[in-house]
């Protein structure tokens, strides 16, 4: 069995997630097989040591902090198994960078659908365990819906070997485990250790041209979006929205890009097309729709070379990076970011967002970025809080919000998951006994409850290993 690695220097760089936060561990593990996770959880369940499986840190909801125990590290298992172009298959482990997978997919002539922004900063594992999505989740999804089977280490030292069927039609039992491996996605390391997996592959779209869309105020760019998604603009991969403290933090690498100074509010969107004819009429279907929601429509960018159309995404994409670098500092005086990941059903985004402007009044000048997957009824507010205190506060209006997304059809958690930091909003989700379902398939496959412990529940066994939130 690889050997615990307790030097401190070496533990350090695996006790810190991209919010910022820490944990309290004792050792790490960095397998570079199943055999060897195998062997390692096993030791651990006799011995009664808890482990967290960690891909890259970059969860946002404290997900990846281990309180106790050891790490499980499974950034050495990153290796591609096979891909099967015919089949439009392949099958990876979980410690392999997402975007180094889609670029050797993308290298074999096919394409990973699913692209969460952090896709250089996260694994394939790690976003099995949140059930990540991301800016083109509007017309691809998330990852359950590429996931097709899994090798998982259960917390009993089971290897676990889980498949989809194929056939179209299913009756074997409850409907929820038809697809066995939705068992596991989302299930943010408390089952077991995701070893290996096979994903479904695409054909990637023939062209895409991107374009940015200036408004003056929040209203019409949701109402912007809606008649894009109602009347089906065509196949637009993503809707994304950036608010104007947003704007402000693009501004300086705009280059090139003009973002008139009494804007409000932009959308980023991603046509798929095939050829120039299809091109000219999904243009000729965006623009008037532009110049009926906003008097900003001469500033629209439309980009169809790589070179633009990078700059396009790398703006959009800057902003989380950036705020997770405020967090960071934050952390140091008792506060972080809170990232509400609630979720509605598009056309009800105006009830949403209107409600905010009824609470926001406790934040008082904390700082609020918003921003994120529109067009999917998913924007992230991003409430910076400063002290312990405006934590709370900011918190308590996070719940308030995530129960209003409930109440118009949404759900709590769309792609960052619950992690440690959202455990209360499990129950504004989901009736007890649903609740109390999960947590006894967590007993059976984890019955020492060493399996990432304060993920998603409270830990049974020890209620002084929470994170303060
Ligand atoms: C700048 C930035 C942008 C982001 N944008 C997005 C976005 O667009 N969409 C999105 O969905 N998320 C986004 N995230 C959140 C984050 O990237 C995802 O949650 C991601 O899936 C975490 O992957 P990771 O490899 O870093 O896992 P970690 O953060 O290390 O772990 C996350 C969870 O997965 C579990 N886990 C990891 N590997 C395994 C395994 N092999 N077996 C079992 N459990 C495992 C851990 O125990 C933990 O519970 C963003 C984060 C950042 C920092």
């Amino acid at each position: 069995m690889p050997k615990m690695i307790t030097d401190s220097e070496i533990l350090a760089a695996y006790n810190e997630d991209a919010l910022g936060l820490k944990g309290n561990f004792k050792g790490l593990f960095r397998p570079t097989s199943e055999q060897e996770v195998l062997e390692i959880v096993n030791d651990c369940v006799s011995e009664k040591i808890p482990l967290t499986a960690q891909g890259l840190r970059s969860s946002l909801t404290g997900a990846a902090i281990c309180q106790k125990g050891a790490v499980l590290s499974l950034e050495r298992m990153n290796r591609l198994i096979d891909i099967d172009v015919k089949k439009k298959r392949a099958v990876v482990e979980p410690g392999m960078i997402v975007s180094d997978f889609k670029k050797l997919v993308a290298d074999a002539g096919l394409m990973y659908a699913p692209d969460p922004t952090s896709a250089g900063e996260c694994t394939m594992g790690g976003n099995v365990a949140t059930n990540a999505s991301g800016s083109r989740s509007l017309k691809y999804g998330a990852t359950i819906d590429w996931v097709r089977g899994l090798r998982i280490v259960d917390g009993k030292g089971r290897v676990l070997e889980v498949n989809n069927s194929s056939a179209e039609k299913m009756c074997a039992g409850y409907g929820a485990m038809y697809r066995p491996t939705q068992l596991f996605v989302g299930s943010e390391g408390t089952l077991g250790v995701v070893t290996r997996i096979e994903v479904s592959l695409t054909e990637p779209p023939a062209n895409v041209f991107v374009g940015i869309v200036f408004f003056p105020d929040i209203k019409s760019a949701i109402d912007f979006t809606i008649e894009a998604r109602n009347t089906s603009a065509g196949r637009v991969a993503g809707m994304e929205f950036l608010d104007q403290m947003c704007l402000e933090i693009i501004r300086p690498e705009a280059k090139g890009i003009t973002i008139p100074p009494d804007v409000r509010a932009m959308i980023y969107f991603e046509q798929e097309y095939n050829d120039d004819s299809e091109k000219d009429y999904f243009l000729n279907r965006w623009f008037p729709l532009i110049e009926k929601h906003t008097p900003f429509s001469d500033d629209t960018r439309i980009a169809a070379s790589p070179k633009e159309k990078k700059h396009l995404y790398d703006l959009r994409h800057l902003v989380p990076s950036k705020t997770n670098e405020e967090s960071i500092k934050a952390v140091k005086t008792g506060g972080c970011k809170i990232s509400t990941d609630w979720a509605v059903p598009h056309n009800r985004l105006h009830q949403l967002f209107g409600y905010f402007e009824e609470i926001r009044g406790p934040l008082g000048d904390m700082m609020v970025t918003r921003f994120g997957h529109l067009g999917s009824g998913h924007p992230h507010f991003n409430f910076m809080a400063r002290t312990g205190e405006e934590k709370i506060i900011a918190s308590e209006i996070d719940d308030l919000m995530a129960g209003k997304a409930v109440a118009l059809g949404g759900c709590v958690s769309a792609e960052h998951g619950i992690g440690k930091m959202k455990r209360r909003q499990l129950t504004l989700q989901y009736p007890a006994p649903i609740i109390d379902a999960m947590k006894a398939i967590k007993k059976e496959m984890d019955p020492a409850g060493i399996m990432a412990p304060g993920n998603i529940f409270m830990d049974d066994n020890d209620d002084t290993v929470q994170l303060p939130l």
